[in-house]
């Protein structure tokens, strides 16, 4: 008897062997998890495209109760992330730099009904047509603030003082959060007005309505970057790699 029947978003995989791959599910029911795929990969793949990241997917999981690696029966594919076709660059992009997001946000084992609800609702944006730029942005900005390290927009992160209701803020990394004029200077980044308007957008809407904001966008990829790494303690690879994909275009 299966261990565990649930649905579940597939993060990434790996090969192991010659036919074999190790999957990373985030599954609703018992967060993230790792299988082993048989017959995954060689001439007669057994799973198709039901592996691709961020295929929304059902899946039968074998083996002990609290094992690393869980053993992966049948894998339904509920919901491909994109339609076969649709699939360009920029999407495969993006969809690899949220499974990445994801994978590294989401402690092993450990279910989170909130982020599994808000990885479904990106990528379903996503097709519908949403730009890709604000809903990384959009699913960054709410992976930091469940994990508790997005600070308020609100309060000067010194003195605890309320910070003026418009204009830009000024992040300072030593106080984790934006400070008031009194408690400058911050050490940067400064985000422009449009991009703090931006920002509140995120925290009140989701992610089918975020509109085309892509400007400001770019102010804050900076900023959660920062936050990102500081809490990660590394880089994710996926901003290298877009940026390494733009360049070989630019030759
Ligand atoms: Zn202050």
């Amino acid at each position: 008897m299966a261990l565990l029947t649930t649905e579940a978003l597939v993060l990434r995989g790996y090969k192991l062997g010659e036919t074999s791959k190790v999957v990373i599910l985030l599954t609703r029911d018992r967060g993230k998890v790792r299988a082993v795929a048989r017959g995954a990969r060689g001439v007669r793949p057994r799973y198709q495209s039901a592996l691709e990241p961020l295929s929304e997917v059902r899946v039968s999981l074998y083996g002990r109760q609290g094992a690393d690696l869980l053993r992966l029966g049948q894998a339904e594919l509920l919901h491909s992330a994109f339609r076969a076709g649709t699939r360009s660059l920029d999407a495969a992009l993006f969809l690899s730099g949220c499974a990445e997001l994801l994978d590294a946000f989401s402690p092993d084992g450990e279910a989170e009904d909130r982020v599994y609800r808000l990885a479904l609702a990106v990528v379903r944006a996503a097709e519908g047509g949403a730009s890709p730029e604000l809903l990384g942005r959009y699913l960054e900005a709410w992976l930091l603030k469940l994990n508790g390290l997005y600070p308020p927009l609100d309060r000067c992160a010194a003195c605890g003082g309320e910070l003026p209701a418009a204009g830009s803020l000024s992040y300072h990394r030593g106080a984790h959060g934006f400070v008031c004029r009194d408690c400058g200077p911050a050490s940067g980044p400064d985000l422009p007005p449009e991009s703090r308007r931006l920002l509140a957008s995120f925290f009140r809407s989701p992610p089918d309505a975020l509109g085309e904001a892509v400007p400001a966008a770019r102010a804050v990829e900076a900023f959660h970057r920062d936050l990102i790494s500081a809490h990660l303690e590394r880089d994710l690879r996926a901003p290298r790699v877009i940026r390494e994909v733009a360049r070989e275009a630019l030759r």
